[in-house]
């Protein structure tokens, strides 16, 4: 059994490649093969958000606080709030964050192969954050 204690990894901000305004990673996750899951903890402040991504396992996101928005690509926005479960399925572009007015928290889990469990593309723009 391997325990991480809470506040034994420092908070890290979202790199600004991949996210759009203020975003905090905290307690950052990982298994050994053959395990390949992982997951990080994500906080995005009012108006933050993802970049367009697509994981190559999907992704589940379980929202823990906040009130948030999340799009699939070609889609309507929808609202995820505390006790959400959100899947992801592979290859599906999409983005989540914060709303305009509210922050939000999600766990962020998604299994890996060759390496990656992400794969980053442009930023999302104001245009398509803000459209319903
Ligand atoms: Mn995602």
């Amino acid at each position: 059994m391997k325990i991480t204690r809470n506040g034994s990894i420092p908070s890290k901000p979202g790199p600004e490649a991949y996210f759009t305004g203020q975003v905090r990673m905290d307690m950052e996750f990982n298994t050994e093969a053959p395990a390949r899951v992982g997951g990080v903890t994500v906080t995005f402040e009012p108006g933050a958000r993802t970049a367009w991504h697509t994981h190559p396992l999907g992704q589940t996101i379980i929202v823990t606080s906040g009130f948030g928005w999340a799009r699939i690509e070609g889609e309507k926005r929808v609202d995820i709030q505390p006790g959400d479960i959100v899947w992801f399925p592979p290859g599906v572009r999409h983005w989540h964050g914060a709303t305009d007015a509210t922050a939000m928290t999600h766990l962020a889990i998604a299994e890996s192969i060759d390496g990656r469990r992400v794969d980053w593309e442009e930023h999302v723009s104001d245009t398509d954050y803000h459209s319903p």
